[in-house]
């Protein structure tokens, strides 16, 4: 080990910064952090470093260094891009037994700063003893993005209850085994879930009575898995599918996002199937019950975004009834997905002032859609589950008063490496679609937005496209 990590507490302590420029001010952003006392040595100082000495953050020095400035300080940065300088301030430091770092030099360093993940108070450090910054930096985006963001709530709250805990567990044995009950099980859930009363409340609780272990109660995350790229998962959907124990999915998730889930997670398919419900919705609503009563946690997940055309209302309605604690993680929506995959805006200062989430797939196909409203310009209609019924849809549009040379485009498998893009009018897509043989799950675009597809397409499909969105954020 060359170099020795220690956390070192700043706070109210002087610090000299030799240097008025990007690189200085890149340094004491941090030292504020730490609160320390920053005095920056510079014949001349940038504007951003300007405003912290201007309100007061930073005492200036409108000098070349000279020696005496290290007088009395706890710590010296040297941040000129002059080596010379750094090197005598360096040199001066190490004289008087003050820690230096000179910026991106470590043969005139004593110390080297780490790459950090700041979670306050926990704060995670990086470092490969200078050898391999990018490596370092590269760790570090992996920290963040696997570490919960309110996981510095969790250890505050940690913190507030600590001596309390102490007081009423006097055993250090039976105490260690509280602090392991807090962090992995429903405490710790609430609190990275944003639910702090309930954590609070189930602290006080088990504190009441110690010697009673309470059963974990099990709890369900209603997820959005997106339209398929798993790029396209956001950070919290990771997150609860990485600590599953149980996830009931859709047809529509794509096996490259149930891949990220836990190796031994228990995984169900209660997809439908061309609209043909395979599960009834009463038996998944039972499953959930069914495990979340067992202690499990347990995803629902569900293609694109669980509150749009999904019935995650119904589901979590069923949750509430039962008393059972749930979550709901947003997803891109298929809409969202597909248009952006498609290089197709679906709102433009010049043809869409407003757009509309329909579902092509109606009970009642009559009266349920106002098609007089849909038929209007200047606006992108967007139609879920629209593909059995594409022809209907294009006729009634026009039946309606919508031109059949207004544009339109479908997009079948939408953000995955299979997608594929058929564009026309209300007049000729029914026709181009079935000359495709367009397959579900397909989303069908209605407005002049469509055209926009032809300049702005980007995104090619390309074999192995799918696998590169994964590696690039998570190899
Ligand atoms: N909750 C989902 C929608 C479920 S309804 C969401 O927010 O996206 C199912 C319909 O969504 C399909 O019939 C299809 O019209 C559309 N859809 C979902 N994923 C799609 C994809 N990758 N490409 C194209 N259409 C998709």
């Amino acid at each position: 080990m060359n170099y020795f990590p220690i956390f070192l507490k700043l706070e109210g302590q002087p610090v000299l910064v030799v240097g008025g420029g990007a690189v200085a001010a890149r340094k004491i952003d941090l030292l504020l952090r730490a609160h320390a006392e920053i005095t920056v040595v510079a014949p001349e100082l940038n504007a951003q470093l300007k405003n912290l000495v201007a309100g007061g953050a930073v005492r200036y020095i409108a000098e070349e260094f000279r020696p005496e400035h290290l007088d009395g300080k706890r710590l010296a940065i040297g941040a000129t891009d002059r080596r010379a300088v750094n090197a005598w301030v360096a040199h001066q430091a190490e004289a008087r037994n003050i820690p230096v770092n000179v910026v991106d030099d470590r043969e005139l360093s004593r110390f080297i700063m780490p790459a950090i993940v700041d979670r306050s108070p926990v704060i995670v450090a990086v470092g490969s003893s200078g050898d391999a910054p990018v490596l370092t930096r590269r760790l570090r985006e992996k920290l963040e993005v696997f570490l919960p963001t309110r996981l510095g709530a969790l250890a505050k709250l940690a913190g507030i209850w600590r001596g309390r805990v102490k007081n009423r567990i006097a055993d250090a044995a039976a105490r260690r085994k509280f602090w392991e009950r807090f962090f992995d099980g429903e405490i710790a859930a609430d609190v990275l879930a944003g639910r702090e009363q309930q954590a609070n409340d189930a602290i006080q609780d088990s504190l009441r009575d110690v010697n009673q272990s309470r059963d974990r109660r099990g709890e369900v995350a209603l997820v959005g898995a997106g339209p398929g790229d798993p790029g396209l998962l956001t950070l919290r959907a990771l997150r609860v599918l990485q600590s599953a124990d149980v996830i009931l999915h859709d047809r529509l998730v794509s096996d490259a996002v149930l891949q990220l889930a836990r190796r031994d997670a228990e995984l169900i398919p209660v997809g439908k199937t061309a609209g043909a419900v395979t599960v009834p919705q009463e038996d998944i609503n039972a499953l959930l019950v069914e495990h979340a009563h067992a202690g499990k946690r347990v995803v629902r997940l569900k293609g694109g975004d669980p509150f749009i055309f999904a019935r995650g209302g119904e589901e979590l309605e069923t949750l509430a009834a039962n008393g059972i604690r749930f979550e709901v993680v947003p997803g891109i929506t298929a809409a969202a997905g597909c248009a952006a995959y498609a290089g197709i805006p679906l709102t433009h200062r010049d043809f869409a002032q407003s757009l509309t989430f329909v579902t092509g797939h109606t009970r009642d196909d009559d009266h349920a859609l106002d098609w007089d409203a849909l038929a209007r310009p200047q606006q992108t209609v967007v139609f879920y589950m629209g593909l059995t019924r594409l022809a209907d849809i294009v006729a009634r549009l026009q039946e309606h008063g919508a031109p059949a040379e207004r544009a339109a485009a479908v997009v079948e498998q939408g953000t995955n490496a299979a997608q594929r893009v058929v564009t026309g009018t209300l007049g000729n897509l029914a026709e181009r679609v079935a000359g495709e043989q367009i397959k579900s799950p397909a989303l069908l675009i209605v407005g002049e937005v469509a055209r926009l597809h032809d300049t702005l397409k980007w995104f090619n499909s390309a074999v192995g496209r799918e696998s590169l969105a994964a590696s690039t954020l998570f190899a």
